[in-house]
């Protein structure tokens, strides 16, 4: 094949290929009020992912809607208080959920990922599927941290228990179904989450050939749900693709077990690992934290931090009673692992830095096309929301919106 006719073939196959992925959107606007939104959540999917492991249909979405230059975690950068912010608009401290593993001094009781179900009074603030329902809409979620949970009494309108281990292809065939149902029935509002990258991220680390190939196949899936939103969907839908946190590479020669703190560890509550270690000091136990503090620091040589309150204040946090009373923090690619069996190659949960950096893509009617913007917080995707769906916010949220508006068409 000449050159030519190589470069020709290539230009049909891109007009092809391109053109199977616009999503409908109408010269005149429609009205705001009656737009659905399906917010995607690829954990662990990190800002720079679509370049790096090439994820072609995420890249085209971007092309064809808005691509964030990131999407900016809270702190801690961990699944759910990211997860929890992004669908409550709150601050971790503000909505409860301030990290995956956390203790609660007042109600001597401790929360791990999920326990929502069981206990939803460690939940606050209106998530986004409450605040439809409340105004007369539906909503749907195929997961979403603590999804299942009651809010406010509450669970969305259709919904499913977490299994990790679901199948990928269902989940996409359920968002579809939900939204070719008749209109009374039909969410308005849908969210969806896949685990696998950031899963490939922890084992094999940012750059693996794994990660890659986990890219790859969640970036395929994402490109059948826009494709089918398009094809058998009938009203507006803006798809919006999100992440919770980036991932950082580590280098298991370099952990830290906890063993290697030279404390005693049995007068403590021991709460997380990887980038930070929580203490809560163990009920009527008489340790003294100044001198555990003072401990601590002669024996870091560098590998560690004692976190301040103000350090945590600047950060974000609020301090009260799921405070930790010692947060000890290491830096990428150190981590602290439980024993020398806990090798892992990334991790999450520092500082917001840019390793810790997420995605943001949107597509849809209330997008504008073809735009990047700068950075956009993570916060400000509810009130967004919000305003496309035509909501009004029922409570105040740490999100204004502000660093999402250049996004929108109107
Ligand atoms: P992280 O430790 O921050 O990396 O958390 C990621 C893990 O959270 C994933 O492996 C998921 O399986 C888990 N996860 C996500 N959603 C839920 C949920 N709704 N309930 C329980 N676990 C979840
Ligand atoms: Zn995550
Ligand atoms: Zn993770």
């Amino acid at each position: 094949m000449t050159t030519r006719a190589l470069s020709a073939l290539l230009s049909f196959i891109t007009t092809v290929f391109s053109a199977a992925f616009i999503l409908p959107v109408k010269a005149a606007p429609v009205q705001a009020s009656e737009q659905s939104v399906v917010i995607f959540s690829l954990d662990g999917f990190r800002w720079d992912y679509i370049e790096k492991h090439n994820a072609k249909n995420l890249a085209l979405l971007a092309a064809q809607g808005v691509r964030a230059e990131y999407l900016e975690p809270v702190y801690p950068t961990k699944t759910f208080p990211n997860h929890l912010s992004i669908i409550t608009g709150l601050l971790p401290s503000n909505h409860g959920i301030v990290g995956n593993h956390f203790c609660d001094k007042d109600r001597n009781q401790c929360y791990k990922m999920g326990h929502g179900q069981d206990d939803s009074s460690w939940l606050k603030g209106i998530p986004l599927w409450n605040l439809a329902q409340m105004q007369g809409l539906k909503a749907a979620t195929y997961f979403w941290p603590e999804s299942d949970a009651r809010f406010n009494g509450m669970t969305p309108s259709y919904y499913y228990h977490y299994s990790k281990h679901s199948d990928y292809q269902q989940r996409i065939d359920q968002i579809i179904q939900w939204l070719k149902l008749p209109e009374q029935t039909r969410p308005r509002f849908v969210a969806g989450y896949f685990s696998l990258v950031d899963t490939m991220g922890h084992d094999f680390g940012p750059d693996a050939q794994q990660t890659y190939e986990a890219v790859q196949k969640v970036d395929k899936l994402i490109g059948q749900l826009a494709r089918r939103i398009q094809r058998e969907v009938e009203q507006d839908v803006n798809l919006i693709i999100v992440s919770d946190h980036g991932m950082a590479q580590l280098d298991p020669e370099r952990s830290l077990q906890l063993s290697d703190l030279g404390i005693d560890l049995s007068d403590f509550i021991v709460k997380n690992s990887g980038t930070q270690v929580w203490l809560y000091k163990q009920p009527n136990t008489e340790v003294d934290l100044q001198e555990v503090r003072a401990q601590l620091k002669r024996n870091a040589r560098g590998r560690y931090d004692i976190l301040s309150e103000e350090t945590l204040k600047n950060r974000g946090v609020t301090i009260d009673a799921t405070t930790a009373d010692i947060v000890i923090e290491t830096q990428a690619p150190r981590y602290f692992a439980y024993d020398d069996k806990d090798k892992h190659y990334g991790t999450h949960g520092f500082a917001v830095t840019q390793d810790m950096h997420a995605t943001f893509v949107a597509v849809g009617p209330a997008f504008k096309q073809g735009v990047k913007i700068g950075p956009v917080k993570n916060l400000d995707i509810y009130p967004v929301v919000a305003q496309i769906l035509g909501l009004d916010l029922l409570s105040e949220v740490d999100g204004t919106g502000a660093s999402l508006l250049p996004a929108l068409r109107h």
